[in-house]
């Protein structure tokens, strides 16, 4: 398995920095974002370090990855209300850690308008 040493999500879902999980298995880990940005916001984080979707990942973990979905929703309690799912892929997305992860976003209602991009005005 993959692992970097100065990566902090392969810190986290490997235990060298003690982490809350709120969903995890043999293959991923989720837990909540340090700088929430809705009500809800969790991580699903594979245990393996891969830099983005198209980075290695094989089919059993994609399919780890996104059956987790509904599992972190669910733990979360927006199963069914509703919630987000983005995953933010190399610069343009503005990927900020470089370890694959999938954000779980949900407890508020969210425009239709779904991106706001670097060049607009707040
Ligand atoms: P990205 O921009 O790469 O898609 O998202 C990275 C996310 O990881 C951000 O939402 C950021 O707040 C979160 N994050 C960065 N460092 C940590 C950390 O040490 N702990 C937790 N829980 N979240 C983190
Ligand atoms: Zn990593």
């Amino acid at each position: 398995m993959r692992f970097v040493q100065d990566c902090i999500f392969c810190k986290m879902a490997n235990g060298e920095v003690p982490t809350d999980f709120v969903y995890e298995d043999e293959l991923v880990v989720a837990f909540d974002d340090i700088n929430p940005q809705a009500p809800v916001h969790a991580l699903i984080v594979p245990r393996a370090h891969h830099t983005t979707p198209g980075d290695g990942v094989g089919a059993e973990l994609a399919a780890a990855l996104f059956s987790a979905i509904p599992s972190v929703a669910r733990a979360k309690g927006v199963a069914d209300s509703g919630y987000r799912v983005i995953i933010n892929a190399g610069r343009d997305a503005n990927q900020s850690v470089h370890h694959l992860h999938i954000h779980i976003l949900g407890a508020r209602s969210m425009s239709h308008r779904m991106l706001r991009f670097l060049d607009e005005s707040e």
